[in-house]
């Protein structure tokens, strides 16, 4: 059976070079950089190169870049670290869309005596500005902000929530897993403090990710150990995973440029086709500044984890919300934030393409799935 991955937010393929990249450092060049002898030669000067590498990419410094081991940990190092180091502001704003990685923890601190303000959205995924203006205040320690949404691609005004955090003097902390890759994502133009990367969203291997830490900004550590990342998150460094993470930026600078003609295209012709083809179907986000490889539709009527089954039969992989609650009755808290109700947010799915998407593959995508709902509205409908 072929296959046709369109599940690129949960995960990607690891890029070819990637793998021969990551390669010899689980096999000849396996020593600790933390090694005196010379198999840590090695792996040290890798470590070093890659967070030049990254931090050239990201445009900061290296001294900013802290090594991780996903975007979940970046995010809970950014949010400990933030109101840890401001224990004279209790309240924290977010919004009600953000990933689990990111709600979790900020709801442990609510639970534990801080304030917290969930900024909404509106139908199209957007966030209100005006509710963010008037959260922030003085006793605000942390605003946690999303780039884009994993679900709906929805991008947010990064640039403006910066403004207004610097003007209370709270630290922003912006999740920009789903934006690495896709999108042009500079440190100096995004104006955050600290910034969550992970780098299996970007054709890297699972299990490393980076937290950006601007110079000067109130933070504190949150695991203690050794003195790798200079102390500020010890643990020994997962070398293949961080050279294999350089060369994913390699990798995603090469291929930036597709994401808004080839890519952006490909998600177009796809969401056009199938609304041609199938009565009822809707965009989330259509009408808003999306990640230009996300399609969140809506097949009125269709359960869409009965759909997803179906998909996945004819080899289309793809996901119903976040791939962190796949498989989670409730519906999705995104959709629901965004004003849809429980019975249209259960039909939606999220497809998700990638620079390695071919025509090809959307054509038999969109050949597909037009037959396979309206068999299911057909079948419903005789039953
Ligand atoms: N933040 C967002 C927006 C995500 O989409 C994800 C993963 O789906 C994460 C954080 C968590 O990243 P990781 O899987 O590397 O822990």
């Amino acid at each position: 059976m072929r296959t046709v991955y369109l599940d690129n937010n949960a995960t990607t393929a690891v890029a070819p070079d990637v793998f021969e990249a990551m390669r010899p450092f689980y096999t000849e060049h396996f020593g600790n950089p933390s090694s005196g002898h010379h198999l840590g030669d090695r792996p040290a000067s890798a470590v070093r190169d890659a967070r030049a590498r990254l931090a050239a990419f990201l445009g900061c410094s290296d001294a900013e870049i802290i090594f991780t081991s996903c975007g979940t940990e970046s995010d809970n190092l950014a949010i400990r670290g933030i109101v840890d180091s401001a224990r004279d502001r209790r309240h924290i704003v977010t919004t009600a869309v953000e990933h689990s990685a990111v709600m979790n923890p900020i709801k442990r601190l609510e639970s534990s005596g801080y304030t917290v303000s969930y900024i909404g959205v509106n139908r199209n995924g957007q966030l209100d500005m005006a509710a963010m203006r008037d959260a922030v205040t003085d006793k605000t320690a942390l605003v946690s902000v999303m780039f884009a949404n994993n679900e709906t691609g929805v991008m947010h005004p990064i640039r403006e929530i910066a403004e207004v955090a610097r003007g209370h003097g709270a630290v922003l902390h912006v999740d920009a897993v789903q934006g690495l890759g896709k999108v042009p994502l500079h440190m100096d133009s995004l104006g955050a403090d600290l910034v969550a990367i992970s780098a299996h969203k970007f054709h890297g291997p699972k299990g490393v990710g980076a937290l950006v830490v601007r110079k000067g900004t109130r933070w504190a550590p949150v695991f203690l150990g050794g003195s790798q990342e200079r102390g500020r998150r010890p643990g020994t460094e997962n070398v293949a995973g961080i050279v294999a993470m350089a060369a994913a930026c390699d990798y995603a600078q090469a291929h930036l440029a597709l994401y808004q003609t080839h890519v952006r295209e490909l998600r177009d012709r796809f969401e056009t086709v199938l609304k041609a083809a199938i009565p009822d179907v809707f965009v989330n986000g259509e009408a808003c500044e999306r990640l230009p490889n996300t399609s969140n539709m809506g097949f009125t009527g269709i359960d869409a984890h009965a759909l997803l089954v179906l998909l996945d039969e004819v080899g289309i992989c793809a996901s119903a919300g976040s791939a962190c609650h796949s498989g989670a009755a409730a519906p999705s808290h995104v959709l629901a934030a965004m004003g849809l109700s429980s019975e249209e947010a259960a039909s939606c799915i999220r497809f998700s393409l990638s620079a390695m998407t071919t025509d090809e593959e959307i054509a038999y995508c969109t050949d597909q799935i037009p037959r396979i709902v309206h068999r299911m509205r057909r079948n419903f409908i005789s039953a």
